[in-house]
């Protein structure tokens, strides 16, 4: 589970997040959308701090990643991230990609880090590409690697930032359907995304940010076809 309480977020005197409160369960998907700038990827980078908030508290499993004293990269690892742009090692084949963290990270040797990376690949349609160099694939497969990469740590949640927005059209929907399996498994996920239709169909939450504040959670159905809030009528009638 996520708790996030009172969060702020400066970057010099521009305050970005505006007190932020909210709460992921186990196992559920909260889909966060919003108009560019308002905040979406700094609050996902703070929950993994990537980004240290400059005030408020977030929590983990119950334990507070923003305390001084945490042990950041044992809560941090606990976490799978997934941006935009993969960010996979050019130079490394995919399974290459995929054991390097284990090894370093996780200390596995490199039999069982390359058992769990298959098995990974495996469940995101990959099985066949483990010899293949990223450049040699598709941006739907490399996101999938991204995905099975994040998944070889184990991770007990996953935040996904606007997966599928550098992807051709056609090659959103595979994407979307590893993280829908996901979701059914009981991951606890927390996905920025402007795909509508994965948040109505998977989100069992949808927040809707702009200028740094959330402005209206709720049921993605009920949020989406009865917006409470004029910022955010005005917003999904641009993007629906
Ligand atoms: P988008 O939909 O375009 O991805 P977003 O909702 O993810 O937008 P953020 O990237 O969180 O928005 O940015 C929120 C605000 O914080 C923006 O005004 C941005 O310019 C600012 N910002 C983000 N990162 C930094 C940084 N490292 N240094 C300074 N300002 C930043
Ligand atoms: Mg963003």
């Amino acid at each position: 589970a996520i708790d996030v309480r009172d969060l702020h977020k400066y970057f010099g005197d521009n305050e970005v997040l505006k007190g932020i409160d909210f709460h992921v369960d186990n196992g559920q998907v909260v889909c966060v959308i919003g108009p560019s700038g308002s905040g979406k990827s700094t609050l996902l980078r703070c929950v993994n701090m990537l980004e240290t908030p400059t005030k408020g508290q977030i929590f983990v499993e119950g334990e507070e990643i923003t305390d001084p004293d945490a042990d950041v990269d044992r809560l941090r690892s606990r976490i799978g991230m997934v941006f935009q742009q993969f960010n996979l090692f050019p130079h490394m084949t995919v399974l290459r990609n995929l054991t390097i963290a284990q090894q370093r990270v996780k200390k596995r040797g490199r039999p069982e880090a390359v058992e769990v990376a298959r098995r990974n690949l495996a469940k995101v349609g990959l099985a066949d590409k483990e010899s293949a160099y990223p450049a040699h694939l598709s941006g739907g497969q490399m996101q999938r690697v991204a995905i099975a990469r994040a998944l070889s740590m184990d991770p007990d949640m996953m935040l996904f930032d606007e997966p599928t927005s550098a992807l051709d059209p056609e090659l959103v929907g595979d994407v979307l359907a590893v993280m829908k399996d996901l979701a059914a498994e009981g991951m606890t996920m927390m996905v920025v995304t402007h795909e509508m239709g994965f948040a109505r169909e998977v989100g069992d939450k949808l927040v809707f940010m702009d200028g740094g504040v959330i402005v209206e959670e709720g049921l993605p159905s009920e949020v989406l076809a009865n917006p409470q809030h004029e910022r955010t009528q005005s917003f999904l009638s641009k993007v629906l």
